[in-house]
């Protein structure tokens, strides 16, 4: 077994324009994405240098226009003018590789050789020249993630999981590990940002019900574009061909509204403004507002004073708008995931889950060309898309702690969050399917009719944790009509679970070949996380006083039974003709008191337990004098 670690860990998604960080809470079942101290649930991934202090996240990128040159935006985009270093494209690779070369002739820093050939980028920090390498620049933003989770858990963090992307090489990868290391951190693993989210999904768990998965993951982030596809199989996943452009995503966007609205301007005051970078910096960040507004609203207002020379700028930007300045940049998206596929000689159709990861996959036009090449295939979205690697990290890093119970019983709607049954008789809940089972799943019970020529059997389908099954939630009602037969008549019932958790619920009664079914989606009437939570701790809480009516329940059935049974041999006068009258008196006198207990439901347990052995004795006495003879 693989070596456990000690909790809280957490996992980080280290990005290339936000980080963000989410740790397992075991109580909630879930991973919880944790806020920053301006309560964002991403950080910008930026550090800057200035003459008193180093800034990390937040207040880096909040400064970054009156100190450019210093701000190292971690892992940055070099078609900016006010960027400095790259750090995820500089981590791991030497000086003299081209990658390095070719984007150093765009960055108004400096980057140096320095020992083995590694790139140093030199910032100047309380007055003095400082070199720092990649790894150093990832530690900082590493370190104030760590914080983040340590302020939010009031404990200390020395374990952590980090995500990279999947066609990170060793060096790469050992050199993100390294930077753990000089944040004080202790790397447990490091894994693929694809691989994460497919583990928030809880896609393994898929795999390992059905066997082979393909998985395809779709990350349009700030600044890099990567398209995976991963074969999910039990526990592995193999990445089968990944794509992708190093300078596509988020800023490209923005980039393209600045571009039209300093047109706008120009033709607007006769200004402009393009050579401006303090300008061109506040209409970028007003930009981007802008787009992640146009992801649910169809306009958005850009209002930013005084942005050049006193003059304010006012514009309105629709939905349509952005659409169209983007439209070939959204293509190109799209033929980035043909060519994924082409590599992998895989079929669309033969894509099991599609999972939109990265904050621009937010955008409606993006999902939608992604719906419609991939048709009638659902997008996994229901994490945030900017969230789902951290908590696939998160998810990673619980699995490597001692003393985490729940992770396994995972995520989303891959487990049963509560017990499935039906009710049977003396309204106690007869689990069919219990709690935190892996979806899908089909389970058969045999019930049997309670009363002779019963003309129906009333099936109704409850979920919660409660043994009194009316404390539970109704799910759905059905009768099914049966054949006229003695009590006793097997009827067969069915719970399935596919794999989006649509639970079919049939009932049949084989001799005669009736059959019935209902089905329950999701949407209707099934609770939410906070409701089921509530159920959970309610039914620990009535547990002593559910068992009460169980056991009630049971005792009242076998009393009814024996009654049943007792009523069956009183009618054959084969029997009957060989009782003495005073037995034949005791026997009928304690039926109708049984009887009257039955109907009296009001009585304590131990009255329906005592009225049965009294039964048992008088019947079975006078069974013997008749068997003796
Ligand atoms: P990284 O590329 O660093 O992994 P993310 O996955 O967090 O980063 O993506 C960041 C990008 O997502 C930014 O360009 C941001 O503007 C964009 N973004 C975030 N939310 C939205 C949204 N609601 N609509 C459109 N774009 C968004
Ligand atoms: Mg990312």
């Amino acid at each position: 077994m693989a070596k456990k670690y000690e909790g809280p860990a957490i996992g980080i998604d280290l990005g290339t324009t936000y980080s963000c960080v989410a740790v397992w809470q075991d109580q909630n079942n879930r991973a919880e994405i944790i806020h920053n101290d301006q309560g964002n649930r991403t950080t910008p991934s930026f550090v800057a240098f200035t003459n008193e202090q180093r800034l990390i996240g937040e207040s880096a990128k909040n400064q970054a226009a009156s100190n450019p040159t210093n701000t190292v935006f971690a892992f940055m985009r070099t078609k900016q003018t006010l960027i400095v270093a790259d750090a995820k494209r500089l981590i791991g690779r030497k000086y003299s590789d081209s990658v390095i070369q070719n984007d150093i002739q765009l960055w108004p820093f400096k980057v140096v050789a320095g020992n083995d050939d590694k790139p140093e980028i030199i910032v100047k920090y309380k007055g003095e020249e400082k070199r720092l390498c990649a790894e150093e620049i990832s530690s900082m933003i590493l370190m104030k993630m760590c914080e983040i989770a340590e302020k939010f858990l009031e404990s200390p963090v020395k374990n952590a999981v980090v995500t990279v992307p999947a066609y990170f090489n060793d060096s790469q990868r050992k050199a993100t590990k390294d930077a753990g290391a000089i944040a004080g951190l202790n790397v447990m693993r490091i894994i693929n940002e694809p691989t994460a989210a497919a583990l928030a999904y809880g896609l393994q768990k898929r795999a390992n019900n059905v066997g082979r998965r393909n998985v395809f993951i779709f990350d349009l982030g700030g600044g890099t574009f990567d398209v995976s596809l991963l074969t999910l199989e039990d526990d592995s996943f193999d990445v089968k061909a990944t794509a992708g452009d190093t300078h596509l995503g988020g800023e490209d966007f923005d980039n393209r509204m600045v571009n039209h609205l300093v047109k706008e301007f120009k033709r607007k005051n006769k200004m402009d403004i393009s050579g401006n970078s303090r300008a061109l910096r506040r209409l970028r960040t007003a930009c981007e507002r802008a787009k992640r507004t146009l992801s649910f609203d169809t306009e958005a207002t850009i209002d930013i004073d005084a942005l050049y020379d006193g003059v304010d700028f006012h514009s309105i930007i629709t939905r349509a708008k952005f659409e169209q300045l983007n439209m070939d940049l959204f293509e190109k998206c799209l033929d980035i995931v043909k060519s994924c596929l082409a590599d992998a000689k895989m079929a669309k159709g033969s894509v099991d889950d599609v999972v939109l990861v990265g904050g621009s996959s937010r955008i409606p036009k993006v999902q939608q060309l992604l719906k419609d090449f991939f048709k009638e295939k659902d997008l996994c979205s229901s994490i945030n898309p900017d969230e789902a690697v951290a908590y696939g990290a998160a998810v990673q890093a619980a699995l490597l702690c001692e003393g985490i119970k729940n992770v396994p019983n995972l995520v989303l709607q891959d487990v049963t969050p509560l017990s499935l049954g039906k009710a049977i008789d003396g309204d106690v809940m007869n689990v069919v399917i219990p709690r935190n089972t892996s979806i899908p799943t089909k389970k058969t019970r045999k019930y049997s009719t309670l009363e002779d020529n019963q003309p129906y059997v009333s099936i109704m389908v409850y979920e919660g944790e409660r043994m009194v099954a009316s404390e539970n939630n109704l799910l759905g009602l059905f009768h099914l009509s049966v054949r006229h037969a003695p009590r006793g008549l097997p009827i067969h019932v069915c719970f399935s679970i596919d794999a989006d958790g649509i639970l079919n619920v049939s009932a049949e009664e084989k001799t005669s070949g009736n059959k019935k079914d209902i089905t329950i989606t999701n949407e209707n009437g099934r609770l939410s996380s906070k409701e089921i939570e509530r159920m959970i701790v309610e039914a620990e809480h009535f547990k002593s006083e559910d068992m009460k009516h169980v056991k009630k329940a049971r005792a009242m059935r076998a009393l009814d039974a024996y009654l049943y049974n007792m009523k069956k041999v009183m009618k054959d006068n084969s029997v009957t003709s060989k009782l003495t009258a005073v037995d034949k008196v005791k026997i009928s006198s304690a039926m109708i008191k049984g009887e009257e207990l039955i109907d009296d439901n009001e009585q304590e347990t131990f009255v329906f337990v005592d009225v049965l052995r009294e039964l048992e004795s008088i019947f079975e006495s006078a069974m013997k004098k008749i068997n003796k003879d």
